[in-house]
């Protein structure tokens, strides 16, 4: 078979740990013998970010703006302990956000459906997409602990040095205060990678909130979302047959368990923290998780949402078999190479993507899967795989289907 042949190079951004071992795999068996793969290789691995001071972070994702389409392995935040271990000159920061920060982007979770790897809300037959603001709320939040009584007010000063004042509470004993932003900009911008990526998947998008109790805080979310969508993309949506709506939080919650899936969930900060964690529990397996990071403009970063897999890094690096989970790293190759292959309008690239797909589903219906996947799995037939033999049955399968 020839292998094919890509035009525009994919941005690879190499990362650390498992991961890494996972990467060089995936790359070897199953893409290097069928692709003739065209990348832009950046190593984010924590090594060489200390050495280059963290550049090759932020050139990576100069190039993702340049080229649209980047595929990026998990790697290692730095803390306290990782400071020492690597000898690390600086606590550099997480390269997520370092990427996002510069993409401006919103970050899609969606789990791999697998028969035998059942969700626990038995309705749930297609994905759930959920779509997380990743900007401001309480994770930018000003506190102040009120020790006794006391007035408490919203200033803003203008620049001008006009003043305006909300009275919060008055206080008659200790008590405590919060105080939280969010910028209209960063709001139109969540708006529109949902609205894309919506038109992109066909699929319909909630959005939800709490604006009956909050009237101008998340009532601004709730505007801002509806004028884009009816400025920008309401024809976009008639035309494929798909809906937006915006319902309250707790209305979306109830829905969301009675639905049958396949549809985008756009969530305020806090509320896409947790419900991604639900979402991503209930469908099984954070190792099945994918992520996809769409920026306003329509550039794409694909990658598997769990980390490094450290645990099982130190088993490796001490000779011992682990049996690592590779789907979600392969998915984030093939979500790369679809994007790729549209933009490009190289079909076979896109049909690549997809046997590749489905021979990593087929292979673990068959019941060959990891470690984690066979601890759950209602199957009767199962092989529980180290992580090289599971790689290779999904070749066999994918080399079957070819
Ligand atoms: P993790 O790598 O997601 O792993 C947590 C646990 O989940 C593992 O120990 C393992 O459980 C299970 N697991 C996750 N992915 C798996 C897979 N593919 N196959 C099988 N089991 C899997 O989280 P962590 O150990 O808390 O973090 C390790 C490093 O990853 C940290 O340095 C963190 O900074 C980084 N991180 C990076 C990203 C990213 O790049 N996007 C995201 C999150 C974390 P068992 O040990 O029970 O088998
Ligand atoms: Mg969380």
């Amino acid at each position: 078979m020839e292998k094919i042949k890509m035009t525009t190079p994919l941005v690879e951004m190499d990362g650390d740990e498992m991961t890494r071992v996972l990467w060089k795999l995936i790359k070897e068996e199953l893409l290097i013998p069928f692709v003739e793969l065209k990348t832009e290789y950046y190593d984010l691995g924590l090594e060489y970010r200390n050495e280059t001071d963290d550049a090759v972070t932020v050139d990576s994702a100069l190039a993702t703006k340049k080229y649209g389409v980047a595929v990026k392995c998990a790697t290692i935040t730095p803390n306290a302990d990782r400071v020492k271990e690597y000898n690390l000159k600086e606590m550099w920061k997480s390269p997520n956000g370092t990427i996002r920060a510069l993409l401006d982007g919103t970050v899609f979770r969606a789990p791999i459906i697998v028969k035998g790897i059942e969700p626990y809300v038995r309705n749930w037959v297609k994905p759930i997409t959920i779509a997380r603001h990743a900007y401001g709320d309480i994770y930018k939040a000003a506190e102040i602990k009120i020790p006794e009584a006391g007035k408490c007010e919203l200033v803003y000063t203008k620049e001008n040095g006009e003043e305006v004042r909300e009275l919060i509470h008055e206080f008659k004993g200790p008590g405590i205060l919060q105080g939280i932003h969010n910028l209209n900009s960063s709001i139109e911008s969540f708006a529109r990678s949902c609205f894309n990526f919506a038109l992109d998947t066909r699929q319909d998008l909630w959005f939800s909130s709490k604006d009956t109790i909050s009237k101008k805080y998340d009532h601004t979310f709730k505007d801002i979302f509806q004028e884009v969508y009816e400025k920008e993309y309401a024809e976009k949506f008639q035309a494929l047959g798909i809906e937006y709506f915006y319902t309250l939080i707790d209305d979306a919650v109830a829905r969301v368990i009675r639905s049958n899936g396949g549809f985008i969930w756009a969530c305020k900060n806090y509320d896409g923290d947790v419900m991604s964690d639900m979402l991503a529990t209930a469908f099984g397996s954070l190792s099945m998780m994918t992520s996809v990071l769409v920026s306003p403009d329509g550039k794409y970063e694909y990658e598997a949402a769990h980390g490094t897999v450290q645990r099982h890094y130190y088993k490796h690096l001490k000779g011992e078999e682990t049996s690592t989970n590779p789907l979600a790293t392969i998915f984030a190759w093939t979500g790369a190479l679809r994007k790729r292959g549209e933009l490009d309008q190289i079909h076979e690239l896109c049909v690549f993507a997809d046997k590749l797909e489905k021979a990593c589903i087929d292979t673990v219906e068959s019941g060959k899967m990891t470690k984690d996947l066979a601890l759950i799995t209602n199957l009767s037939y199962v092989e529980s795989l180290n992580t090289e033999d599971f790689i290779k049955a999904i070749r066999s399968t994918l080399e079957a289907s070819l």
